[in-house]
């Protein structure tokens, strides 16, 4: 189930996709962001990405990393993203915050946690 507090983040603001009514619906992005960050430090690093305008069409470059941490344990992986299949489409919400987390020093606070979520 989603937490509203994230969902106003992560979904409302950044993702292209969101539809409201579906909070039973979500994906690796969202869940690995609020299992490791708290509203704060969300709001902080969605500051920082709101700056760069708006970001909900970008189709951000290919990150083997990212696709290996974040997407591949999603439930939309397979056959529901067209970001994780052939880059026709943006990604969620959730990939494009953590994309700029990975720019962040807040990166290197969290790997050890993001790393045992999937395990
Ligand atoms: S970009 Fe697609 S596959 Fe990757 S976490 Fe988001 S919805 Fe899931």
């Amino acid at each position: 189930m989603k937490d509203k507090v994230y969902t106003d983040i992560i979904c409302k603001e950044f993702c292209k996709y969101y539809k409201g009514g579906k909070e039973t619906l979500f994906c690796k992005g969202y869940e690995l962001l609020r299992n490791n960050l708290t509203p704060s430090e969300l709001k902080m690093l969605a500051a920082s990405l709101k700056a760069c305008g708006d970001i909900k069409n970008s189709i951000p470059a290919k990150s083997n990393e990212l696709t290996k941490l974040v997407c591949r344990r999603c439930d939309f992986f397979i056959d529901g993203c067209d970001f994780a299949e052939s880059r026709s489409g943006a990604p969620c919400g959730g990939y494009l915050i953590i994309k700029r987390l990975s720019f962040l020093s807040l990166w290197y606070l969290h790997v050890p946690q993001v790393l045992l979520h999937l395990q």
